[in-house]
């Protein structure tokens, strides 16, 4: 994928969340858009910054840093969401990169969590990962334990908790799922909507999604990691 290839994409992403926006009486505004660029050379990132698209995702810390870390220096408005399952040991790296960690999602990680903000003085903005599809190999908090697990987290992260994200089951019609992550924001007063992919953001948005997470659609089927 080129530079005007992933610049065309971008903006056709950008204009079909304006429009799925509009459909559906919200403000294009609302909903933010996060390119995922796992797997991706910097190149292709560089191409989305040059376009002036500065929020990333990715799923995981180490290629996070890899990759985020001369990025961020050389363009500090880079907004960056750790979007994948975060082993405990890694969490230290997660808070020091990351603006966003959308994926808390075990009572295991809140000490180590807790332990290194204390160390970094930095609190990126979390989101709770719920299993909307209760999926054995997806992770996020299953949706049976998800309010006991989302009051603990209020009690030790206050405002800090600002949304949820989820992941609907492959091969099943997603909106039923986005309507139950959807519905956990709001019984919380969250403000944040993580939900909805290349293949789903636009069904998403209509169920209230306020950030989607799109990465082959930007920049294309991802290259096979070796
Ligand atoms: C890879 C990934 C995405 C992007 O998926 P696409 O189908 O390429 O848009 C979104 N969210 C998470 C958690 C991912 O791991």
């Amino acid at each position: 994928m080129n530079d005007i290839n992933i610049q065309q994409n971008l903006d056709k992403i950008i204009q079909n969340i304006e429009q799925a926006a509009l459909r559906c009486g919200r403000q294009p505004n609302d909903i933010q858009l996060v390119a995922v660029s796992k797997f991706n050379p910097i190149t292709a990132i560089q191409s989305v910054i040059d376009h002036h698209h500065f929020t990333f995702g990715e799923n995981r810390i180490q290629e996070a840093k890899e990759k985020f870390t001369p990025l961020i220096e050389a363009h500090p408005n880079i907004q960056l969401h750790i979007i994948g399952a975060i082993q405990t040991n890694k969490i230290l790296d997660a808070v020091k990169i990351a603006n966003v960690i959308e994926t808390i999602d075990r009572v295991a990680l809140l000490n180590p969590l807790q332990k290194a903000i204390d160390k970094t003085g930095r609190c990126p903005n979390l989101f709770i990962q719920i299993n909307i599809g209760q999926e054995p190999q997806k992770a996020g908090i299953l949706p049976s334990e998800a309010n006991e697990f989302i009051e603990l987290c209020l009690k030790q992260f206050g405002c800090k908790i600002q949304g949820v994200m989820g992941i609907p089951p492959v091969g099943h019609h997603p909106v039923p799922y986005f309507q139950q992550l959807a519905k956990f924001a709001h019984h919380y007063d969250l403000p944040e909507i993580s939900m909805g992919m290349s293949a789903d953001f636009e069904d998403a948005i209509t169920c209230g999604a306020t950030l989607v997470r799109v990465g082959s659609a930007i920049f294309g089927d991802r290259p096979v990691k070796i």
